[in-house]
């Protein structure tokens, strides 16, 4: 028997909606890629949408269209992801850290018909157009007044004239509404679309989870970008729950990123490991807490105990989460539940370094290599499976990473290794999947070592994750030489640079005269990872 309520279809419109009314005076300031910073309230937003929506429409904008950005975290960029939503088009959000390669595969594939960018991106727009869809219209995210020359339209004159209202339609929930592509472990990214229904409910999971700072008044800075992983689902979660947003814009170093949180006393900071590591060193510079700081979250990468420990002492809760682009993003995360709310900082700290319990809405189970389910005892590691309300069903037009992305019964498979304990909580311990990430940014160890192979003097290769105290994970190049002898280091990096952003290229190579195998006669990048774990890479950056 079925219930009968009504079947309001969740739209993300509502949310910005909700909080014009609600949170009126709810605020979004932004470093500007102009140099200022600008300030205004969710209802001063929601009236932009509504015009940016109309001049979206005016420039012949469809439902289901691919509209791109690549900007810095900022309330034009907000704005784009509720007035393309509102209108049935797709949101797709580009990584401007990807190599031009990823970049324009990214374009090319989700046919995007239109690309929003911050001035800072206008240069990698110049350089790539020429090898991108012809048609693409291109909006630089600024004022008459600081228009690049080129052929290029003006964000602000798209809104100029239009009305600060919109009847927006009532999507069915299922209908796409944003696409981010995250790097694969062999060759092209692969992109997850999401939808209304999903987005929705991941914020209110994210408010219902981490209520911390999402409450009306909480000031939060995403460090963690509107162009990767819908920074971890704040710009839908805030409005939800009436928290402000400031953000930084490009202003990512521990001084800039200091002086923001000081002067508008952020209560809460999230972001990726690399970045409260800069934070940490000016904190220690100016012997004190930025103004009004008592939360973190932290995740993308493994947090150091240390850093965990650092900030706990100091009186700053840290909350350690864990999650994938394909997951909305968030999977996992670390606050203390009431049962363990009086141990010991040592004790506090250890069970903090886990990455956390799930949040509802996220089931997970590890297996072993048969697909057996492992028990929950902390001991039994195994490959992470994840399935429910925000989580892919498949990537987009990919049906060769479908085939393979989940199990019989349905699980995706995070490509991670963890142990979850009798508490629930989560411990990642390796990753099956072959892929480094650097400062929160992933680089494909096959794709160096596909590039790497193509040299005449390169027998094999393996590229591998070196641990690094500033990056968590930096690539060391491996090389077996060809009996023709051994090619320069200068060769190889020339022949990467073809191909990888500048930041992708191994720190280090090293030469072999054979690389370790598995039973199967794969390359063991266990045994190699183990053997180069104190490896001693040359400074880098
Ligand atoms: P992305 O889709 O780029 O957010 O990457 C997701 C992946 O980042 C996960 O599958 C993990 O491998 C890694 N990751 C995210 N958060 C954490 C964390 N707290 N600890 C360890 N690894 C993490």
């Amino acid at each position: 028997m079925l219930g009968s309520m009504m079947m309001r279809p969740l739209n993300v419109a509502d949310i910005l909606t909700f909080a014009a009314d609600t949170h009126p005076t709810g605020e979004i300031v932004s470093v500007r890629t102009e140099g200022d910073l600008h300030r205004y309230t969710y209802a001063d937003s929601a009236r932009r949408v509504a015009q940016l929506a109309h001049g979206l429409k005016a420039q012949g904008a469809n439902p289901g269209d691919r509209i791109a950005t690549l900007a810095w975290n900022g309330y034009r960029h907000f704005e784009l992801y509720y007035a393309i939503a509102g209108i049935g088009s797709v949101c797709h959000t580009i990584n401007p850290r990807l190599s031009a390669e990823q970049m324009t595969y990214i374009v090319t594939h989700a046919e995007d018909t239109m690309l929003f960018v911050d001035l800072t991106f206008v240069p990698i727009v110049a350089a790539l157009r020429d090898h991108w869809p012809k048609g693409l219209k291109v909006v630089v995210m600024t004022d008459r007044a600081h228009m690049p020359d080129g052929d290029y339209l003006c964000y602000e004159e798209l809104l100029d004239g239009h009305p600060e209202s919109y009847d927006w339609p009532e999507l069915p929930e299922e209908t796409a509404v944003g696409l981010c592509y995250t790097s694969g472990t062999t060759g092209n990214p692969k992109g997850t679309l999401y939808t209304h229904r999903s987005t929705v409910l991941h914020a209110m999971m994210v408010g219902l989870s981490l209520p911390s700072a999402l409450q009306p008044g909480k000031k939060i800075l995403p460090v963690v970008p509107l162009f990767h992983v819908n920074a971890w689902g704040l710009p839908y979660a805030a409005p939800l729950t009436g928290a402000s947003l400031i953000f930084p814009g490009g202003a990512l170093d521990g001084e800039s990123i200091f002086r923001l949180m000081d002067n508008e006393e952020v209560f809460s900071a999230w972001g990726v490991p690399t970045v409260w590591l800069g934070l940490q060193g000016e904190i220690a510079n100016q012997g004190r807490l930025p103004t009004g700081f008592g939360d973190m979250v932290v995740g993308g990468s493994a947090a150091p105990a240390s850093m965990i420990r650092d900030f706990e002492e100091r009186g700053v809760n840290v909350c350690h989460a864990w999650g994938m682009t394909e997951m909305s993003p968030v999977g996992t995360q670390g606050n203390l539940p009431a049962h363990l709310a009086d141990v010991s900082m040592d004790k506090k700290i250890e069970i903090k370094s886990k990455q956390g319990r799930r949040i509802f809405g996220v089931d997970l189970k590890i297996v072993d290599e048969d697909g057996t389910r492992l028990p929950h005892d902390g001991e039994a590691a195994g490959e992470l499976y994840v399935r429910g309300n925000a989580i892919t069903s498949g990537y987009f037009k990919n049906d060769e990473a479908n085939a393979t992305a989940f199990d019989a019964e349905g699980w995706f498979g995070t490509g991670d290794v963890a142990t979850i304990d009798g508490d629930g909580y989560l411990t990642i311990t390796d990753r099956a999947k072959d892929l480094i990430k650097s400062g929160g940014e992933w680089i494909s160890s096959l794709d160096l070592e596909n590039t790497v192979m193509a040299h005449p003097r390169v027998a094999n290769c393996a590229v591998i994750a070196v641990p690094h105290p500033k990056w968590d994970e930096r690539p060391l190049l491996i090389v077996v030489p060809s009996p023709e002898g051994k090619p320069e280091v200068s060769e190889l990096m020339a022949l990467l640079e073809e191909h990888f952003a500048k930041w992708q290229l191994p720190d280090d190579v090293v030469f072999e005269d054979e690389l370790p195998l598995t039973a199967t006669g794969k390359v063991s990048k266990l045994t190699l990872r183990k053997k180069y774990m104190d490896h001693v890479l040359p400074a880098s950056g």
